[in-house]
């Protein structure tokens, strides 16, 4: 009975996150990763806080969907599987392609990123297979054919671009060297061009609010750390291409 103001309340609270992030990321740099710094208290495995981060996103989704009414319907398990194709690379394949043996990151930050797709997925599972409505016809609509494309290309890019990021390290992970080939001809960070290309693609195809709140705290917590990345390649490396943008080619 009190189902849906709940799920009101955490679409909005996705909104309110989304403000509240990008306003923290532009002051401070998430410390995973070349950004990852003591002070922010203990500290767990790479890989595993990768696991940990994420798998809430693959289980919990599961779980929430098929409770739905309308789990078993043609367009929403098709928005099923692309979401878990996307989360199932993200927990299961990227962690354990990675070269980053030894390193850790904060349990704090795994502890966050596992809340907040935990609400993800109830906001976008619960929409796709008990709120939201998709008769078949929805597949030969606009935002469906533009949005699934979308978070194809997406998809490609992303994956396409942290594939050349894992090669580049052949000495070890400490090892940071200036990536070129593919999207990096013209930007820094086109794995997380291609994220916030595959959310926004999702957002259209479901024309749903959670998925634009999902959407927009992905930008919100990308944006700030593409500028972080762009900035911290070009005071590593003197002959970094002066021409790259940071995450939008050609203009930013
Ligand atoms: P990064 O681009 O910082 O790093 C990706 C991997 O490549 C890491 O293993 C990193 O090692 C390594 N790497 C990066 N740059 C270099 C380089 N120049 N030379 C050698 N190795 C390099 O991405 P993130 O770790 O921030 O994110 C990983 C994925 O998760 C991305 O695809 C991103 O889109 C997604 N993501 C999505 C979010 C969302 O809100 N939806 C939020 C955050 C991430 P190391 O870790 O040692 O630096």
């Amino acid at each position: 009975m009190f189902e849906l103001p709940i799920y009101n309340i955490c679409v909005f609270s996705m909104f309110i996150l989304a403000a509240l992030t990008f306003l923290a990321l532009t002051k401070v740099t998430a410390p995973y990763g070349r950004h990852e710094r003591s002070g922010w208290g203990p500290r767990i495995p790479n890989k595993f806080g990768w696991v940990l981060m994420e798998l809430p996103a693959v289980v919990a989704f599961f779980i929430f969907y098929f409770q739905g009414r309308n789990s078993f319907e043609v367009v929403p398990l098709i928005f099923f599987f692309l979401w878990q194709l996307h989360y199932f690379y993200r927990t299961f394949v990227f962690p354990f392609l990675t070269r980053t043996e030894g390193k850790k990151m904060p349990l704090l930050i795994a502890l966050i990123g596992a809340l907040i797709n935990t609400l993800n997925a109830f906001i976008n599972a619960r929409w796709i297979s008990h709120y939201g409505s998709y008769s078949i016809e929805w597949v030969h609509s606009t935002p469906f054919a533009w949005g699934v494309g979308l978070f194809l290309v997406g998809l490609l890019i992303n994956c396409h671009s942290d594939s050349i990021l894992i090669k580049l390290r052949t000495h070890g992970p400490k090892e940071y060297k200036i990536p070129h080939g593919g999207c990096y001809r013209f930007i820094s960070c086109p794995n997380y061009l291609g994220e916030i290309l595959e959310w926004t693609g999702w957002a259209l195809a479901t024309y749903s609010l959670g998925g634009l709140a999902f959407a927009l705290y992905t930008l919100a917590s990308l944006l700030p750390r593409a500028i972080d990345h762009h900035k911290w390649y070009k005071a590593r490396f003197p002959d970094y291409p002066n021409r790259r943008k940071a995450i939008f080619p050609f203009l930013f």
